[in-house]
C-alpha cells in the first residue's frame, strides 16, 4: 500500500496580500512552483485570530471556543472568584505556562499528531503526547526563542527548524505526518514591518526549506504521493498606537489584573490581550461568578464607561452577550447590531446601526454563514462570534482593536509595530496553498485542513467544525 504522507508547512503569521505579492515578483519560486501544480486560495482563520488558538482549527478541527482556549492569555472568572490561589485563574501561554496549552485542551478532542500515524512536529507548542524523539525543535529552542525575542535575532530559528527536518530525513526515517511551523515572519511582521526587508526574507528562507525537502523526497519517489500545504495563522497590520485596555479601564475605577501584573488586592476587573488587537475584558465587581448579559455589563461598568470605550478609536467594536438567549450584541461607535445563532440558524441583524456592514444576513447551516461573509470586512463573523462566546473565557466583553491600534502597552518588549488577532479581514484571511488541483473551491476556513488531512490519510474526524477540501 502506498504509503499517504502530509508535509504541512506553516508559515506563522504569512499575509494573504504580502505573500502573492512576493511569488508575482518571483521571490519564492519553491512555492510558485507549488502553486503552478497545484492551487492557491485564501481561507479564513479564527477569533482571536492569534498564534496558538490559531492553530487549534488545523491541528484539531476546532475553533478557540470550543476548545476552551480563548487568547493567547485567558481568564477564567469562575476559578478566580472560588480562589485565585489556583492554576486555572488564568493563563499566558507566553512564557513558562506554555506547556500547560496541552493539557487545557479538552482530553477527548485529539490533535493530528495523535492520529496520523508517525508525526513529527517541528516549533509548534501544541505537543500533547509528542514523544522528544519526534519533536524536532525541542532541543535547545528555549535558548533560541530566548535570544530571538531579546536580540530580535529571528532567522537562525527558522534556518536551524529547517536543519532538524533534514536531518531527520537523511537519517533515513519516515514519516506520515509532518508539521512544521517557520515562525520568523510573524516575528519581523510584529517587530519591523509586514514589507520590510527582514520579513521578506523570513518568506524567503520558508522557500529554501521548501525546495530542499521537496529534492529530497522526490528522490526518495516519496512526492508523487504526498499531500503539501502550505498556510498561516493570522495576517497582520502595522500598528501605529497602542491602548492599553488594562490601563484604559483601571484608571476609570475598575482596577485591572492583567499580564505580568497579577497580583493586585480587589481588583475590579481583568484584561487579557492577544495579538495585540484581541481583548477580553472580564467584569468582577458584582456578586456571583457568572457571564454578564447586556443589562448587567451596563449596569456595573456603567452605560457611559462602555459608550466611552466604543468611542476609543483604538477600539472597532466590542461584542458581549446580549440579553436574550444565543444572542450577542455588537457594539462599535456607529451603534449596535446582533447575531443571533439557534441550532443551525445564523442571523445579523443591523439595530441602530450595521457595524459589519453587510446589511441584515439570515442563513442556515455554518458553511452558509462562511459565503456569506468570506469577502466582507470581518470574514467568517457569524460562525466565529458564536464559537468564541462558547467559552466563559471569552470574558464579559470581547474588544476587536481598529487597523493601526492594538491593546497592549507598556508591558509589550520588544513594542509590537504590527498586530493581529482581531475580526477584520486583514487579520482573518490567510493564503492557503496544496499541491493539488480540482479540488472543491467554496470558501475554506483553516479547519477544513483537519479533515482534509485526515481524508488524505484515509481516515475520518470523530469531531470537527471543518470538511474536507475535496
Ligand atoms: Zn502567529
Amino acid at each position: 500500500m502506498i504509503r499517504k504522507r502530509t508535509l504541512f508547512y506553516l508559515l506563522d503569521g504569512a499575509h494573504a496580500e504580502v505573500l502573492p505579492e512576493l511569488i508575482s515578483r518571483g521571490a519564492l519560486p519553491n512555492i510558485q512552483r507549488i502553486i503552478e501544480e497545484g492551487s492557491y486560495r485564501k481561507a479564513t482563520t479564527c477569533f482571536p485570530s492569534t498564534t496558538g488558538p490559531a492553530y487549534l482549527p488545523f491541528l484539531t478541527g476546532h475553533f478557540p471556543g470550543t476548545m476552551n482556549i480563548t487568547g493567547i492569555r485567558w481568564f477564567d472568572k469562575k476559578e478566580f472568584k472560588r480562589t485565585r490561589l489556583n492554576k486555572n485563574a488564568m493563563r499566558s501561554y507566553c512564557g513558562p505556562e506554555a506547556a500547560w496549552f496541552n493539557t487545557d485542551m479538552p482530553a477527548h478532542l485529539p490533535t493530528l499528531f495523535e492520529v496520523m500515524g508517525e508525526s513529527y512536529n517541528l516549533y509548534n507548542m501544541i505537543t500533547r503526547n509528542i514523544p522528544d524523539a519526534y519533536d524536532l525543535g525541542k532541543k535547545g529552542k528555549g535558548l533560541l526563542y530566548t535570544r530571538a525575542h531579546f536580540l530580535k535575532r529571528h532567522h537562525p530559528v527558522d534556518l536551524q527548524g529547517h536543519e532538524r527536518i533534514m536531518q531527520m530525513l537523511r537519517s533515513g526515517k519516515d514519516f506520515d505526518f509532518l508539521f512544521a511551523v517557520f515562525p520568523s515572519v510573524d516575528w519581523d511582521s510584529h517587530y519591523y514591518d509586514i514589507r520590510d526587508a527582514r520579513t521578506f526574507a523570513s518568506y524567503k528562507i520558508a522557500d529554501d526549506s521548501i525546495g530542499e525537502v521537496r529534492a529530497f523526497l522526490e528522490k526518495k519517489g516519496w512526492w508523487k504521493d504526498l499531500l503539501f500545504v502550505l498556510t498561516s495563522d493570522h495576517g497582520l497590520t502595522p500598528t501605529h498606537t497602542h491602548l492599553d485596555i488594562g490601563d484604559w479601564l483601571t484608571a476609570r475605577g475598575l482596577k485591572s489584573v492583567y499580564y505580568p501584573v497579577i497580583w493586585k488586592q480587589n481588583p475590579k476587573s481583568a484584561v487579557m490581550i492577544s495579538g495585540n488587537s484581541f481583548g477580553s475584558i472580564h467584569l468582577l465587581d458584582h456578586p456571583g461568578d457568572h457571564e454578564l448579559c447586556e443589562t448587567e455589563i451596563n449596569s456595573i461598568m456603567g452605560a457611559e464607561r462602555l459608550q466611552e470605550l466604543v468611542r476609543e478609536p483604538a477600539v472597532d467594536f466590542v461584542a458581549y452577550r446580549a440579553d436574550a438567549e444565543h444572542t450577542y450584541t455588537i457594539h462599535s461607535r456607529k451603534g449596535k447590531a446582533h447575531v443571533r445563532v439557534d441550532q443551525n440558524n445564523f442571523e445579523y441583524r443591523p439595530f441602530t446601526a450595521d457595524p459589519f456592514g453587510t446589511g441584515q444576513l439570515q442563513v442556515h447551516g455554518h458553511r452558509s454563514a462562511l459565503e456569506a461573509t468570506f469577502e466582507t470586512a470581518y470574514p467568517d463573523f457569524l460562525y466565529q462570534i458564536h464559537q468564541l462566546f462558547r467559552s466563559r473565557r471569552a470574558g464579559d466583553i470581547v474588544v476587536s482593536a481598529s487597523t493601526g491600534y492594538d491593546l497592549r502597552d507598556f508591558w509589550e518588549f520588544p513594542e509590537h509595530k504590527g498586530s493581529h488577532g482581531s475580526l477584520h479581514r486583514s487579520h482573518m484571511h490567510v493564503p492557503l496553498i496544496y499541491n493539488q488541483k480540482g479540488w472543491h473551491t467554496h470558501p475554506a476556513r483553516t479547519a477544513d485542513l483537519f479533515d482534509t488531512i485526515l481524508k488524505w490519510k484515509g481516515l475520518r474526524p470523530a469531531s470537527s467544525e471543518g470538511e474536507a477540501l475535496f
